[in-house]
């Protein structure tokens, strides 16, 4: 058996992750789907040549939720190629009015409900709410043959409903935005604070990381920590705080699971799923 004949044939890239950008690519290695495109059309299209991906080969568009850094060039990627856009009937109209997507062609538009499983290019889709103020915010989860993936982005708090969508994955893409201490002593104005640290704002890493430890098992491939905050974060904290959380349950990381914090203005290579 050669070495390409054991990778997955599902596989997970991040083009962008942060608040000042996200896109994901899920699928097949020459075809598949985009979650989010919260970068330019233009970096879009330069991610997709650097990973060997034609632009034919996206399928569809999946949308986590109508805030700008994850819908920035949309209206123009999708104007130089008609690609169809799945999300919440919320964000589809967050879409027609926002400012930078107003000019979307609606027939692109496709409803997704969520808790209903469907299919897309093979892939059985679970679109789940999450607890975020953006319109209509959903997280993600994928199953192609057996290899599953939850995207879980852009999370004031983790409900039982998202809590059930991460456990059943055996890749996990997890939010990880801000440090406390850093929040707390940083430079935002206090009704930004609030904002993110509320429960319709975002995870710290401790949030993410207790989490993570409580579901834990040697069967899980992936911890990907995204989202991460440019000013209230960095990786290695982001990291640390995900080590001192499996210590405290006296935990040890099978050397089968990888974790690693997604870059934010970097390709993360192909992640086999
Ligand atoms: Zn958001
Ligand atoms: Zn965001």
């Amino acid at each position: 058996m050669d070495l390409f004949s054991c990778l997955s044939p599902f596989v997970f890239c991040s083009f962008a992750s942060g608040s000042s950008g996200n896109c994901y690519y899920v699928g097949k290695q020459d075809e598949g789907l985009l979650v989010d495109v919260g970068i330019s059309a233009k970096q879009v299209k330069e991610m997709l040549r650097k990973n060997d991906i034609a632009l034919e080969g996206i399928k569809a568009i999946l949308i986590t939720h109508d805030h700008i850094d994850h819908v920035l060039g949309l209206e123009t990627l999708t104007q130089s190629c008609p690609i169809p856009i799945y999300a919440h009937p919320d964000c589809l109209q967050g879409l027609a009015e926002g400012k930078a997507t107003q000019g979307i062609d609606p027939a692109l538009f496709h409803e997704i409900e969520p808790l209903q499983p469907f299919e897309l290019d093979g892939v059985t889709i679970e679109a789940f709410p999450v607890m975020h103020d953006g319109r209509g915010a959903m997280g993600y989860y994928f199953d192609y043959e057996g290899h599953t993936l939850t995207i879980a982005t852009d999370i004031g708090m983790l409900d039982k409903v998202v809590k059930e969508q991460i456990k059943k994955s055996s890749n996990i893409v997890i939010e990880s935005n801000y440090d406390k201490e850093m929040l707390e002593k940083g430079r935002y104005p206090f009704v930004l604070k609030q904002r993110i640290s509320g429960p319709f704002g975002h995870l710290s890493n401790e949030e993410s990381a207790r989490f993570v430890a409580e579901i834990y098992h040697p069967g899980i491939k992936h911890i990907m920590l995204c989202h991460l905050s440019e000013n209230n974060n960095t990786p290695q904290r982001a990291i640390q705080c995900l080590y001192e959380q499996f210590g405290k349950k006296h935990i040890r990381i099978d050397a089968s699971t990888s974790v690693f914090p997604l870059p934010r203005h970097k390709s993360s290579g192909f992640v086999y799923l």
